[in-house]
Formats: C-alpha cells, sequence, structure tokens
C-alpha cells in the first residue's frame, strides 16, 4: 500500500482477448467473448476491468498510439497517472480522444479502463467501490435472475424458460427476467415467433411461479415500431411485469414516449448506451421508468454513476445491464449497493449460465442468501481473476 503523499503511478495496461470454446454467432449471448483489462502499478497493485464489447476492436481502442491532440490513445493518456484521480482520469480519456469517441466503441473501452481504476483505488485505499462512490451505501442488494431460455422451437424456447423461473424461484430469488428474444433483429437461433405466443410463454412462466415473485421481460429490439408493440403487449399488464426491456430500437426515441405513455407498464432501456448525455436523451425524450446502464459499455462505474445522479434527479429507477463474467456482475454490484433508488441488478447464478467465461474466469461468485447477495467490505471489486483460466480462453 501507498505510503501517505507517495503518489502511486500507472505503469502498464494489459489488454486479454477471450472466447469461450464453443462460440455460436447465432447465439443471442454477448458473454461468448470478453476484454479484460489489467491496469499495473509501481506500487505492485493491480486493478481489473472488462467491458461488453467485440474484444478485439475494444483492444484496438486501448493499444492505439496517438496521432495528434484531439486524437490521444487511451494507453498513453494513462501511463504514469495518479490512480487515485478517477474522475479526472475520466475526463481527460473522454477529451483526449473526442475525435475518435466521445460515444460508441471507445467510450466502452474507456468503461473497461475506469472498472479497472475504481478496483485499484479501492486496492491502494483498502475499501470497497461501493463505499467509494457514494454516500447512500448499503451493501445489501437484490439480484434477479436472468434466463435465457434454451431451444431450436417456441415451445421448447416457453417451456425451458418456464423450467428456468421456477428454479430461481426454488433457489430463493424474488425476481426473474424472460428473455423473450425470439423476434427481430437480434432472434435466438433465428426464431421468428408471433406475439400472441410470447403472452402464451408469459402467462405459463406467471402460472408457475406464482402472484408474488417479481417478473420482467426482455424481448430484445423485437418490435419494428411502437405500434407493432402496443398491439401485443395490450394485456400483458395482466402479468404484473416490473419492466418491459428494449422493446424498440434505442434510436427510437418517439417510440419509447409513445409506449410510456400509452400503457402502464414501465419500459426499460439504456444497456447499448454510451455515456450520460445519451442516457439524458432517453430519459427526457424517451420517457423511460428505468434506465439500464451497463457499467462498462456507458463509459465504467465513474459514468455509470452520473447516470445514476441523472435518473435521481427525474424520479427513475436504475436497474443495470450485466452479461458478461463476474467482473462486470461485482461493477454492477458496487454501483447497485452506492444507488438507493437500484432496487435490483441483473444476476444469472455462474452454475446457470451457458458461458464457460461466465463459469470460471472470476475465483469467487457472489453468495445469495435468502434472496439478496451482501457486498463484503473486501477493498476494490473483491474479485479475482482465475489465471488458468485467462490463459486457458485467450485467443489474442
Ligand atoms: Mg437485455
Amino acid at each position: 500500500m501507498a505510503a501517505k503523499g507517495n503518489r502511486v503511478k500507472i505503469t502498464k495496461i494489459a489488454c486479454h482477448v477471450l472466447l469461450v470454446p464453443d462460440v455460436d454467432e447465432d447465439a443471442t449471448s454477448s458473454a461468448q467473448d470478453d476484454i479484460v483489462v489489467e491496469v499495473h502499478t509501481d506500487e505492485g497493485v493491480t486493478g481489473i476491468g472488462e467491458t461488453d464489447l467485440n474484444p478485439w476492436i475494444a483492444r484496438a481502442c486501448i493499444e492505439a498510439p496517438s496521432t495528434h491532440t484531439m486524437g490521444l490513445g487511451l494507453t498513453g493518456m494513462l501511463l504514469g497517472q495518479d490512480p487515485l484521480d478517477v474522475e479526472r482520469l475520466w475526463d481527460k480519456l473522454y477529451i483526449g480522444s473526442a475525435m475518435n469517441g466521445r460515444r460508441g466503441a471507445v467510450v466502452h473501452a474507456i468503461g473497461a479502463l475506469d472498472i479497472a481504476l475504481h478496483d485499484l483505488r479501492g486496492k491502494i485505499l483498502g475499501k470497497p467501490c461501493y463505499a467509494l462512490l457514494g454516500d447512500t451505501a448499503r451493501p445489501r442488494i437484490t439480484p434477479y435472475a436472468s434466463l435465457l431460455g434454451e431451444g431450436a422451437t417456441a415451445e421448447a424456447y416457453g417451456e425451458s424458460l418456464v423450467r428456468m423461473a421456477t428454479e430461481a424461484s426454488r433457489r430463493g430469488f424474488r425476481a426473474a427476467k424472460l428473455e423473450l428474444i425470439l423476434s427481430g433483429p437480434y432472434a435466438h437461433g433465428g426464431l421468428r415467433v408471433p406475439g400472441h405466443v410470447m403472452t402464451e410463454i408469459i402467462a405459463a412462466v406467471r402460472r408457475a411461479v406464482g402472484p408474488e415473485f417479481v417478473l420482467m421481460v426482455d424481448v430484445g429490439y423485437g418490435f419494428p415500431d411502437a405500434v407493432t408493440c402496443l398491439a401485443t403487449i395490450q394485456d400483458w399488464h395482466e402479468f404484473a411485469l416490473f419492466f418491459l426491456e428494449t422493446p424498440l430500437s434505442p434510436d427510437d426515441l418517439a417510440g419509447h414516449a409513445l409506449l410510456a405513455r400509452e400503457q402502464p407498464i414501465p419500459i426499460a432501456a439504456g444497456e447499448w448506451l454510451a455515456t450520460r448525455y445519451e442516457f439524458l436523451d432517453l430519459l427526457d425524450r424517451g420517457l423511460v421508468g428505468v434506465a439500464q446502464p451497463d457499467v462498462g459499455r456507458v463509459g465504467g462505474l465513474t459514468e455509470a454513476r452520473r447516470v445514476c445522479d441523472l435518473a435521481a434527479d427525474r424520479g427513475r429507477l436504475i436497474v443495470p445491464h450485466a452479461w458478461k463474467t463476474g467482473v462486470s456482475i461485482a461493477a454492477a454490484a458496487h454501483l447497485a449497493a452506492a444507488t438507493a433508488h437500484c432496487p435490483y441488478i441483473e444476476f444469472l447464478p455462474s452454475d446457470m449460465s451457458g458461458s464457460a467465461l461466465r463459469r470460471e474466469l472470476v475465483s469467487r461468485d457472489f453468495a445469495m442468501v435468502d434472496g439478496y447477495i451482501e457486498l463484503s467490505d473486501q477493498p476494490g471489486l473483491g474479485v479475482e481473476l482465475d489465471r488458468d483460466v485467462l490463459e486457458r480462453y485467450s485467443v489474442a
């Protein structure tokens, strides 16, 4: 640990491109690949981060050298800097990469670095990330089980969701989300399932888990427009859904606003967005009830924290997206612990995940007791990489 007054310096940034061995381009799961970054210091302390972006693209964003003052390289800007200055470093990276970034891949890559810097700061100061993120820290958070069905037909997919939701309830979860990504451009296995079949699947799950269990539905951008969506979901209020996630393209802000006005289920969105500025549009023009920053993609814990403040100002909820490995889940958990208006985090127990990276990359998984996760007071994110697993799935 650094002695007081001694500046810690960033000395090296390492990127690892990882892929599960059974990667399937037709599967709707971004947990099949990963970019893991390690930020090293002259004190021997290392921070880890990741982001939900094609890992080769993420690595290029992080390693590209500077070419001019408005296109500085991310690694170049961080070397020699003090990792305790996390918020100042975020602004430095954002401004210095402005002509290449401001949104999209570069901001997602900044997110991986920022998570690693928060991990480092916690480790250097001997405090968990959540304790350094906000003054409302409450280490007990509520996970919801994020359930991605399986099967080649709508019937098999629906049955798998009934089975998984029942299992989630049996394990003590208080809430679960059904991934009904069965239509539209990102549909699972190329399925094209009519709306009334989706309605039947939700009804079957609701019957299986009973009226008290909290249910959410994610349709994965499955509707072409708000009017088509409204026609399909007109009876879904009977299922008492906590939210309906990503019904429309994130670019259709007017469509989001129409859904918010014309039907009672809160709309949730934001998993792909980068920076608080994109969330401002989603909140103020799209009128979403639940903002879902993915901590890596939005630009890291620093920027996710700013999005939480925007949502609080407008009386909206935060439920972060996390569909990666234990690193992202830890980042989302620390954000939730520091955010009073975050009722749930997305969480799939590693042994229920189809992704080897989710199951194996981080050596310790959060334990759920009585439907809650209690964060420890371990410094930083409180998770460590399994070096053997990192090597085994490393492809570049
Ligand atoms: Mg989703």
